[in-house]
């Protein structure tokens, strides 16, 4: 039986000292997100990411110049359908909210969604990224962007990692973060879901004895795990894998970014299954 939600709330806010504001704005403090499990999207485009892949809107904060516009207009209709609050706000809020000039029209409060690493599904054949200990933002809302554009299945962090809430990193993802199940673990119970996990683990290192094209990754699902930004990867996580591999270079580099090794290792891990044409 379908059940009835109440709808939400229209408010119009024009004054930053607005307690609901103030509220909205205490989401950039990761203190505030883990107390509240809530997080900022910012841009129309992610706000209705989120929405199609179902996950719960608690706010949406809308430029009052700009809901005029169709799509705009929908998005609150909707949102208010769903028994969520729908804030009209002023261009100044919304750059107080956004901590930026040009604030997009539409930031949504969203409730943060994260999956037990036993429910992660790599299935018969895919691959799941595992990320030790990543500490930037960029790097870590770049690599979700990735994996979802290579069908990675879910993607697990590691260890004390930065907080995919953030606005950076959700900004980076460009609405991918709606896209790909996310895990998160502590070393330990990591390293006790891979004895369990029958699948192939390649670590990267720079220290790794083979080409990272080597690996047969097309014979069954696949965990790219991959290290640290400064440190590298951890000598627990490295004894756990079945191979360490390295990508090739040349030149002055010491190591290549996280984020374009990570894109390469997928790239290369789900070649055999990504093909033109087969997706949009
Ligand atoms: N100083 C670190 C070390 O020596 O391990 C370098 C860390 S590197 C910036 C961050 C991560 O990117 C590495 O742990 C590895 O997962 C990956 N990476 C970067 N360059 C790589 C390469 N050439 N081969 C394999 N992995 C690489």
């Amino acid at each position: 039986m379908k059940q009835t939600v109440a709808p939400g709330r229209v408010k119009e806010v024009t004054s930053v000292s607005n307690p609901i504001v103030k509220d909205i704005r205490a989401l950039a403090l990761k203190k505030t997100r883990e107390e509240t499990g809530l997080f900022l999207a910012e841009g129309l485009k992610l706000v209705i990411d989120a929405l199609d892949a179902g996950w719960k809107i608690e706010t949406l904060v809308a430029s009052r110049q700009k809901l005029d516009g169709e799509l705009l207009q929908k998005t609150a209709a909707r949102t208010v359908a769903n028994g969520a609050d729908l804030v009209e706000a002023s261009e100044k809020v919304l750059a107080a909210i956004a901590r930026r000039d040009n604030p997009q029209s539409a930031i949504g409060v969203f409730r943060q969604k994260t999956v037990p690493l036993e429910k992660l599904e790599p299935g018969r054949e895919g691959a799941i990224v595992v990320l030790d200990r990543v500490r930037d933002p960029g790097n870590l809302g770049t690599i979700l962007r990735t994996c979802d554009a290579a069908g990675i299945k879910g993607l697990v962090l590691v260890g004390d990692c930065v907080d995919p809430f953030s606005l950076e990193a959700v900004r980076a993802t460009m609405g991918s973060i709606f896209a790909v199940p996310l895990a998160r673990a502590g070393e330990e119970a990591f390293l006790s879901w891979r004895k369990g996990f029958s699948g192939l683990v390649v670590g990267t290192h720079m220290k790794g004895e083979a080409d990272y094209r080597a690996p047969s990754y097309a014979r069954g699902p696949v965990a790219i795990v991959m290290g640290n930004e400064q440190a590298g990867l951890s000598d627990a996580l490295a004894g756990a894998c079945d191979a360490l591999v390295r990508i090739p270079q040349v030149g002055r580099a010491d190591s290549l970014n996280l984020a374009v090794a990570t894109g390469l290792m997928i790239f290369e891990a789900r070649r055999h299954a990504l093909k033109l044409g087969a997706g949009s």
